[in-house]
């Protein structure tokens, strides 16, 4: 095939990237399809190449057809779509699996003398964090494939794997639970959980107490890290911590060892210095996690609600999870409130008196539920837009970004459908909604107008 063909090929492909996005979802198609390269079209089959095996089987189970059907609409022809696998470079072949005695396979042990205090201490993974209690539902799926794919093969499937979410919704469970989930198939494998900012306060004293090859050693020997809250090390200037970070990501990345980081935001948006760093952070699978529907608020309780083995009625627990909504962390709190009542005073529970006991969570400035209307609003007036025009149909291009803006902030700081926002928003359709949402999300990536405008807008509205 000329290269040209395939040149114009593969720009057929990418101009189809924001429509797949719409249908199969923003985290599918960064990892999966936006590196995905098409290799040829013979006759009315096209032959695409996915990043890995995991996005293919991932792609056939759960979206057979969609490739199909959307590339057949863009070329108003039939078209068929086989997936084939991009053929990993050496640095990213899969480690040969050594036997199960061989010294290979397990991280040398002990610790150098002077290993930083975080790698040494015990116990750093929290034993209720485990995949058998983290409750799977829409909001969570894709991570939570994931990171189950990279528990079963460490440094072989998807490196690193990037999670990010809003606080309280499960990426500090999620990575422990792939830390668990090594550990018990290889109880010997050197497993580090720690958080950046630990990172960072262990380079510093590294540095100070002149401990540094300690300090490398521990990190680069290391089988699995785990880096929990990274978007600490953008919280100031910390150029060196950030680059030492950097070199132990490679090091530990060029031995196909698993690295794993968790972050508030999507690795683009990620306000680091060195620029390798983000774009490495983007090179294996980025999965994010949502707020849970409220039937998902409901397992999540009635499972934590068993394991501390406690029998709580289901009008209570819907009750509970109805009144919080954007923070698994919060909603559990509330619970182990109730239970603790519980013990104290075992009359049954009614829901006047559940209202009480979790008065103080339902009402904390962070559980305010906002609402659609009240962003829609407030948007309008920041943005002197006239609200009517916002909810109308018109198109006009100063019109068109506050509602757009409107709509992203509806589906990061609320957990209404998108079926419902774009009813509230003159009647649109929900891949409309997400279309807006989705050049958002694009605009904070590349205009820092944008970036700024949101952030100001999402801290009024959260009122912190
Ligand atoms: P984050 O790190 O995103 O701030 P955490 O992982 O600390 O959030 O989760 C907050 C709490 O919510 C934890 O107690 C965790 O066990 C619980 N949790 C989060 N997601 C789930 C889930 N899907 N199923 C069960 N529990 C969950
Ligand atoms: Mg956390």
């Amino acid at each position: 095939m000329v290269s040209d063909t395939k040149s114009s090929l593969q720009e057929l492909w990418e101009s189809a990237l924001p429509l797949l996005a719409e249908r199969l979802g923003q985290a599918t198609c960064d990892s999966f399809l936006r590196p995905a390269q098409v290799q040829e079209l013979l006759g009315d089959t096209l032959t695409l190449n996915l990043p890995n095996e995991f996005a293919r089987n991932w792609l056939l189970e759960k979206y057979p057809g969609a490739i199909d059907a959307c590339l057949s609409e863009i070329l108003h022809q039939p078209l068929e779509v086989i997936f084939g696998v991009l053929e990993a470079t050496p640095r990213e072949a899969p480690a040969p699996v050594p036997d199960a005695d061989s010294p290979d396979r397990l991280a040398p042990y002990p610790l150098p003398d002077d290993a930083p205090a975080v790698a040494r201490r015990p116990g750093m993974l929290n034993p209720k964090y485990t995949f058998g209690n983290f409750v799977v539902a829409d909001c969570n799926r894709f991570a939570h494939a994931a990171a189950l794919q990279v528990a079963r093969g460490p440094g072989r499937n998807y490196n690193p794997l990037f999670i990010h979410s809003k606080v309280g919704l499960g990426k500090t469970h999620l990575m422990q639970a792939l830390g668990h989930m090594v550990l018990a198939e290889q109880p010997r494998a050197r497993v580090i959980y720690l958080s950046a900012e630990d990172f960072v306060n262990d380079f510093l004293a590294a540095l100070r107490d002149g401990t540094m090859p300690g300090f490398r050693e521990t990190f680069r020997s290391a089988d699995v890290i785990l880096v929990d809250d990274i978007q600490f090390m953008a919280s100031a200037a910390r150029d060196a911590s950030e680059e030492e970070f950097f070199h132990t990501f490679n090091a530990l990345y060029q031995t196909n060892k698993q690295v794993v980081i968790a972050s508030d935001c999507p690795p683009r948006q990620l306000q680091i210095m060195n620029d390798r760093l983000r774009s490495r952070l983007e090179m294996g699978i980025v999965a994010d996690l949502r707020c849970p529907d409220v039937d998902t608020r409901v397992a999540i309780l009635a499972k934590k609600a068993q394991s501390e083995g406690v029998d709580l009625p289901l009008d209570i627990l819907e009750f509970v999870a109805q009144k919080i909504v954007s923070n698994i962390r919060v909603l559990e709190g509330a619970l182990l409130k109730t239970c603790a009542h519980l013990s104290l005073d075992p009359t049954p529970l009614t829901i006047s008196k559940v209202e009480e006991i979790i008065a103080d969570y339902s009402t904390a400035s962070a559980e305010r539920r906002i609402t659609v209307q009240e962003i829609a609003q407030f948007v309008s007036e920041q943005m002197k837009c006239d609200l009517d025009d916002i909810l109308s149909a018109k198109r006009s291009q100063e019109i068109v970004y506050p509602r757009q803006v409107a709509i992203y902030l509806c589906r990061e700081l609320t957990d209404v459908s998108l079926a419902k926002i774009g009813d509230y928003f003159g009647g649109r359709d929900h891949s409309t909604v997400l279309h807006g949402y989705n050049k958002i999300s694009e605009m904070l990536t590349t205009d820092e107008q944008t970036l700024w405008l949101i952030n100001d807008l999402k801290t009024a509205l959260q009122g912190d």
